[in-house]
């Protein structure tokens, strides 16, 4: 496939210029973890490369994934309940986190970008990162009837009964 060709030698030449080996198993790494929207873990990342590279070790995974990271092609981010995600959006964006399935979803909204700037602008201060999250219920969860937090339009927590966790960060 054009794409993935043309992915993976973007990849080799981002490696290349910062200075890094493109291996095989560095490569695999990375193109599995740049074309994820799951925010995958470290040990997620492991099982799936490990799947056509038997070889590749946890100690690789976790090497090839700071390069990722010190070269700028992905973020990690800690997830309330679990282990880091990996994250290869490098766009503002919200992470819709559901408290049943755990599912981090992807939300960009085209305001995000002028909201930081205001916020930049008015405290006088230079945004280097940022991290917004939204917890609560996701759709198909919230289907199935297993119930949860929801905030009602005066913005106070309305709760079912088995709800375990209400707090909402953003
Ligand atoms: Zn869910
Ligand atoms: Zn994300």
């Amino acid at each position: 496939m054009a794409e993935s060709g043309d992915q993976e030698s973007s990849i080799i030449k981002t490696f290349r210029n910062s200075g890094y080996r493109a291996t095989p198993q560095r490569i695999a790494i990375s193109r599995y973890i740049l074309s994820s929207h799951e925010h995958p873990t470290a040990q997620k990342v492991y099982s799936e490369v490990k799947k056509n590279h038997p070889t590749v070790s946890l100690a690789t995974i976790y090497t090839t994934i700071k390069i990722l990271e010190e070269i700028g092609m992905i973020q990690e981010f800690n997830h309330p309940q679990s282990e880091t995600r990996l994250d290869p959006n490098m766009k503002p964006h919200l992470h819709l986190i559901c408290s049943r399935c755990e599912t981090i979803s992807d939300w960009l909204d085209s305001g995000m970008e002028e909201f930081i700037a205001k916020v930049s602008a008015e405290a006088n201060f230079v945004v280097t990162g940022l991290r917004f999250d939204l917890k609560g219920i996701c759709n198909s969860c919230k289907d199935d009837g297993v119930g949860g937090g929801s905030m009602t339009a005066a913005g106070e927590l309305s709760r079912t009964k088995d709800a375990d966790d209400s707090t909402i960060q953003v």
